[in-house]
């Protein structure tokens, strides 16, 4: 009976531990670089979209506490293999590749994946980068998706990849990912997810929402779009 009693606390403790360990470890895998280019469309390059995104990331997460590591800071190209074979090297606690997408014809929308058999922390940070990023920009939700992205078969930490929107959509989405101040925000939604994903309660109001509010003036076409969603944060 006594023995039955260590064995209970023990899976409890296995069962819990995983989200209450130390400060949590992240890598940020900013895709493609250097001679691939990743796709293309509306004058943008996905590698300088999916690396600003990633190091105003890495700057949010650092600033709220969180170990972070990324895979590259500059435009060079990297190796799927050496990606994940540094996170593997690493012992990162999870792995948040950047991406943004492309269709022909141009398509629209939000996406973002985990790997078919990952792990329910796989599942749940991809659900919740996907409520965030839907929470700031306005487009369509294409889904919480499983792939067999070459990172998030090889990576042994659960691991996400985000297709923040389409690159060559020149009318909708890629409004968002030519604009830096789009992409703070973007850092930020997987700044909250990565927070309610470990248990944190983001503050969803700052610096990032006041910048928003600036372009408006400037820019009717967006304007009705961000009222929207001011109005949904100040909702929150
Ligand atoms: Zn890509």
């Amino acid at each position: 009976m006594k023995d039955i009693g260590y064995i209970v606390i023990f899976i409890c403790f296995f069962q819990v531990a995983p989200l209450a360990a130390q400060t949590p470890y992240i890598m940020i895998d900013p895709g493609h670089g250097g001679e691939d280019p990743g796709a293309v469309g509306c004058g943008l390059e996905e590698k300088n979209v999916n690396l600003e995104t990633s190091l105003n990331l890495r700057q949010l997460l650092q600033d709220n506490g969180f170990d972070v590591i990324m895979t590259r800071e500059e435009d060079v190209y990297l190796t799927l293999a050496s990606r994940t074979d540094y996170a593997n090297a690493q012992r990162v606690d999870r792995f948040v590749a950047i991406h943004t997408n492309a269709s022909s014809p141009p398509s629209t929308g939000v996406e973002t994946f985990c790997y078919y058999t990952a792990s329910t922390f796989s599942f749940d940070l991809r659900d919740k980068i996907q409520n965030e990023m839907l929470s700031i920009w306005q487009l369509r939700d294409r889904g919480v998706k499983t792939a067999g992205f070459y990172v998030l078969k090889h990576t042994v930490m659960p691991a996400t990849l985000s297709e923040l929107a389409f690159i060559n959509n020149c009318t909708d989405d890629a409004l968002y990912l030519s604009d830096s101040t789009e992409l703070s925000r973007a850092a930020e939604a997987h700044l909250w997810a990565i927070q309610l994903h470990y248990g944190e309660d983001p503050e969803k109001t700052g610096q990032i929402k006041g910048f928003v509010y600036e372009y408006q003036e400037s820019n009717p076409q967006k304007r009705e779009r961000e009222s929207h969603i001011l109005l949904k944060h100040n909702n929150n």
